[in-house]
């Protein structure tokens, strides 16, 4: 009877270890860029929402199978998924890295044939890994999450990675013992994007947009990047 019961509720998943978007504190609360992005854009356009915190692969399942609502989990827009999923507003730019141990003697991808190396299952970035695989050679192992392959790599199991730019970089800076291999040159560029059920749950689609643009026109996005990444991003 009070508007704030018919205001609408979502189910939305994330990935559990994508720091600086979507990651743990000290406490076990999540924290991070889109945690922040969606509690401000919900608080204004009077929405509320279950964040559900797994894998990326299940939790772009979970939206394309239409068992939860959205998804903000530094998802990539492609053209194969625009045919599954729609996107919001593109929010942050990214792009390719490739990765290797610190003190490793890979110089160029040419050195890893042979050798493994570690992809996330279901991401644009592993997929980018795959199509060098057959010109480069190597191997592939597969892992669910983020802070496991990372560790492959740093503990010498695994000679190199494929991961998202800022992703690799928020790691390093946070004493990750890895190293970026093109930091000028990244793989793939693209865009991360909120994004739903193709055709479904317009409404949250559009209050996102609304909300995201509010947020950025006011200031609070740039405050909330600043707050994970420093004042120079
Ligand atoms: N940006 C990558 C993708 O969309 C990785 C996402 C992730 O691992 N959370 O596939």
């Amino acid at each position: 009877s009070t508007s704030q019961a018919s205001e609408p509720h979502y189910t939305i998943t994330t990935d559990a270890t994508y720091a600086p978007f979507t990651f743990q504190d000290k406490n076990n609360n999540y924290v991070g860029i889109e945690q922040d992005m969606m509690q401000a854009i919900a608080k204004r356009e009077g929405f509320t929402y279950t964040m559900k915190p797994m894998s990326f692969n299940s939790a772009a399942q979970l939206v394309s199978n239409g068992q939860a609502d959205g998804i903000i989990a530094g998802m990539s827009i492609t053209p194969e998924r625009k045919e599954v999923y729609d996107f919001a507003t593109p929010y942050y730019k990214t792009g390719v890295a490739w990765i290797v141990k610190n003190n490793s003697t890979i110089k160029q991808l040419a050195d890893l044939k042979g050798k493994t190396v570690a992809l996330k299952t279901g991401t644009a970035a592993s997929e980018y890994g795959k199509s060098l695989q057959s010109k480069y050679g190597f191997n592939v192992k597969y892992f669910n999450d983020t802070d496991t392959m990372y560790n492959d790599v740093a503990v010498g199991n695994s000679a190199a990675t494929f991961e998202d730019m800022p992703v690799i970089q928020y790691a390093i800076k946070n004493g990750m013992k890895l190293k970026i291999m093109n930091a000028d040159n990244p793989g793939n560029a693209g865009w991360y994007g909120f994004a739903v059920q193709k055709g479904k749950n317009k409404a949250l689609l559009a209050a996102f947009n609304k909300g995201f643009a509010a947020i950025k026109a006011d200031g609070t996005y740039n405050k909330i990047t600043a707050k994970y990444l420093g004042a120079s991003q």
